[in-house]
């Protein structure tokens, strides 16, 4: 049986049941790369350029784990998934990037999504079916099932990253962890954050909790129209949870080399500043060591409980 290879990074984290599930259904196996570790991640930063983003970098590192495993890579071009809407430009030239940073590459499947040109998923994958020599009536049959697997997603990701058992504590403090999908739910490169905050008896809130619709309905509240997909669901999720006063806190892991995040960071911490929620940005790199996020984090929490008994007090937040 032939092999696909899914690289464990970036929209890995978005649509892998879908894409698991397809390519199965159309008689292929699936292979992953293992969890992000240091050793992926060192050779992720051999093969790519200095200018690139932590998870740029770290998928390089993923694709060189499975290269010699697979028959074909799968690293579709996802330009748009929304109307009037786009992805981060190093999303959409991801499989051109390692294209020429990595050699000896198997055939990479790089089809093209984009929803403002109507090369919707359905069309995406009949070139996909059609360059495996797989009948289009195989393809839908198959996507058709997949498509179901995506109501499972959360549940999935959160498996990963959550204790077994893990449920919400009544008593304890919620905060809500901002930030794209492949840096929350990746624990290598977070430092385990979820774990650690957990273990201080927070309850951790995720964007994809809230709903696409609500989302959508509270990124409306910034002058310009956000056309960044995951932008609107960052910004969507942060001021739905600061302007209902849904959350105690808010932490915001965001990437090293990541343009879209430094201008995110800013327009939450403002608005987290208006409503009196407080707010911490955390800058993930290529280091390792944890002592400085544990700190940082310490003291964060610190400062969130410290408000409870100091509220008629000037916050130390601002
Ligand atoms: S949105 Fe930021 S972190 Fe994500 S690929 Fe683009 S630059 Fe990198």
């Amino acid at each position: 049986m032939k092999k696909i290879g899914i690289p464990r990074g970036m929209l890995y984290y978005e649509y892998f049941p879908i894409w698991k599930d397809f390519f199965e259904g159309i008689g292929f196996e699936v292979i992953s790369s293992n969890r992000t570790n240091k050793e992926i991640m060192d050779r992720g930063i051999l093969y790519s350029v200095d200018e690139a983003c932590l998870p740029v970098k770290i998928i390089h590192g993923h694709v060189d784990f499975l290269k010699d495993k697979v028959d074909f890579l799968f690293i579709p071009k996802i330009m748009s998934i929304y109307k009037r809407e786009y992805c981060c430009p190093k999303i959409i030239g991801l499989a051109e990037m390692i294209r020429n940073s990595l050699d000896d590459l198997p055939e990479i499947l790089d089809v093209v999504y984009d929803f403002n040109k109507r090369r919707g998923p359905e069309k995406a994958y009949k070139e996909i079916a059609k360059t495996l020599g797989v009948t289009e009536r195989q393809s839908s049959r198959s996507l058709k099932k997949a498509d179901k697997g995506m109501d499972r997603l959360l549940d999935w990701l959160k498996s990963d990253i959550l204790p077994d058992n893990y449920a919400y504590r009544k008593d304890f403090k919620d905060l809500l962890l901002l930030g794209h999908s492949y840096i929350l739910f990746d624990d290598f490169i977070n430092m385990k954050v979820v774990e650690k905050l957990i273990d201080k008896d927070i309850n951790v809130h995720f964007p994809e909790d809230i709903s696409d619709d609500i989302a959508r309905k509270y990124s409306n509240f910034t002058k310009k129209r956000m056309f960044w997909t995951h932008g609107r669901r960052i910004i969507g999720a942060s001021n739905y949870v600061i302007m209902n006063h849904k959350v105690d806190g808010i932490i915001y892991l965001s990437s090293f080399g990541c343009g879209l995040d430094s201008v995110f960071t800013h327009m939450v911490s403002r608005q987290a500043a208006k409503y009196g929620i407080p707010f911490m940005n955390l800058t993930l790199d290529e280091q390792t060591g944890e002592a400085g996020i544990n700190t940082r984090l310490e003291a964060f929490l610190d400062m969130m409980k410290w408000r409870d008994s100091h509220k008629d007090h000037i916050s130390s937040f601002r």
